[in-house]
């Protein structure tokens, strides 16, 4: 046990106005030079208190994280250490108790959505007996033994997988890598077999540790379906498919076809194998096979060459267009672009269903992007319908940057 007292980091005055209503992240910029001098150089946690020398919160220092602090504790009497690990992550699976309870339809949901369940730089997703945690901060890399022996006890997984967002493994300076557990204790590296795990009663599956980062997106199951309540009898577009989510929810209601258009051809492969899974365990009708079109294209391209009034419902999910705020602009200009093409080619009467899921791009400018789209395409548009990430992945909004997912249903006039 770490025995030497605790270091304590000042914050510049005027610098601690969103730590103190409980923002998590504390940039180098944010810090009095001179506390950095006194702080030992091995990660660990910190006291951080304002200029006068009122405690503000404990957090984790890191130098070789690009978020010097990661606060984690607002209350004095409550130390994070490794119980308080236990404990957070034990009340993050404790509030979605009730998605167990469903699992005969949907055994694949998120229980820990990183800070905003007050754990940072980590995200876990469930899917039946396999766990997979995706790791962002180098924090949550150093504490990933009590994170996955805490999940054996509590939910007796059958694997757990750690892996590296690669995303971030540059600014964090972690590896690229997944680490697989079984039992609570690592093993070695090899090929696994598939996990296979149910949404809406529809079947879905992986291979650990191949292809995508991140298995299924378990964020837009609520939209699959409020998408989907659209779909009978008309011709769809599931534009951005990954895997196909949107296009078997649409099948089972009804779409007269389904075309799927993705760039990535081991998605559209996975997409197949799942087609046919569904076919074969009766969850889609044997005529879903026929009705279903896969593309691999360039979704922009796609849209610019394809015939006016081909579809009259079109799903734009596109990948996350800003990664920081200095990608805003761009991002707004390709979705403003996306929805334009949409628009411009559906149907009068057609249905678009479009998304973001950039943080940085609030609801507000994309539907200002939609609107100039609107514009552009010389076409009212009426927003029947306002979406965001399923309640698994929760908004907390002492830090905004937990919304991220925004998206839209309306109808082209
Ligand atoms: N709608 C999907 C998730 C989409 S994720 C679901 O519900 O599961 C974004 C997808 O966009 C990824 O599969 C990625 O391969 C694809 N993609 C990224 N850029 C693209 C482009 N320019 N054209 C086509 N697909 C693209």
């Amino acid at each position: 046990m770490d025995e030497s007292p605790m270091a304590t980091v000042r914050i510049k005055e005027g610098k601690e106005k969103q730590l103190v209503r409980h923002h998590p992240w504390v940039f180098s910029g944010a810090v009095e030079p001179s506390s950095k001098k006194t702080v030992p150089s091995r990660p660990g946690i910190v006291r951080v208190e304002d200029s006068t020398g009122s405690f503000i919160a404990y957090g984790w220092y890191d130098t070789d994280s690009h978020i010097l602090i990661r606060l984690l504790s607002w209350n004095p009497e409550t130390v994070p250490n490794t119980n308080w690990w236990v404990e957070t992550l034990s009340a993050s699976i404790q509030r979605r108790m009730h998605f167990f309870q469903t699992s005969k339809k949907t055994n694949t949901f998120r229980l820990v959505h990183g800070e905003a369940d007050f754990l940072p730089g980590i995200a876990i997703d469930i899917y039946g007996s396999t766990i997979m945690c995706m790791i962002s901060a180098r924090v949550a890399w150093d504490h990933r033994l009590v994170v996955v022996q805490t999940l054996q006890k509590l939910l007796n997984p059958l694997v757990v997988l750690v892996t590296t967002d690669p995303t971030f493994c540059g600014v964090e300076k972690l590896q690229e890598t997944t680490e697989r557990y079984v039992g609570g204790l690592l093993v070695a590296d090899r090929e696994d077999t598939e996990v296979i795990f149910r949404e809406h009663g529809l079947y879905y599956s992986f291979q650990p540790g191949t292809g995508q980062k991140s298995g299924f997106f378990c964020d837009q199951r609520d939209n699959r379906s409020r998408v989907a309540a659209y779909a009978r009898d008309r011709n769809v577009l599931d534009a951005f498919s990954y895997t196909g989510a949107f296009s078997f929810n649409m099948l089972a209601q009804g779409a007269r076809s389904v075309t799927a258009v993705d760039s990535s051809a081991p998605a559209l492969e996975r997409l197949a194998t799942q087609l046919a899974l569904n076919v074969g365990k009766g969850r889609l009708p044997a005529d879903a096979m026929d009705r279903l079109h896969v593309e691999q294209a360039d979704v922009f391209q796609y849209l610019r060459d394809m015939q006016a009034n081909s579809y009259d419902l079109i799903v734009l999910d596109p990948p996350k267009l800003a990664h920081t705020k200095a990608q805003v602009d761009g991002a707004l200009r390709a979705y403003k672009d996306l929805n334009r093409l949409a628009i411009q080619k559906s149907t009068r009467g057609g249905i678009v269903a479009t998304f973001s899921c950039s943080s940085g791009v609030t609801r507000d400018m994309l539907r200002t992007a939609i609107a100039w789209a609107a514009k552009d395409a010389r076409r009212e548009v009426q927003i029947l319908e306002t979406l965001g990430q399923s309640s698994d992945h929760p908004i907390r909004l002492s830090f905004p940057e937990s919304e991220y997912l925004k998206g839209f249903i309306f109808l082209v006039l």
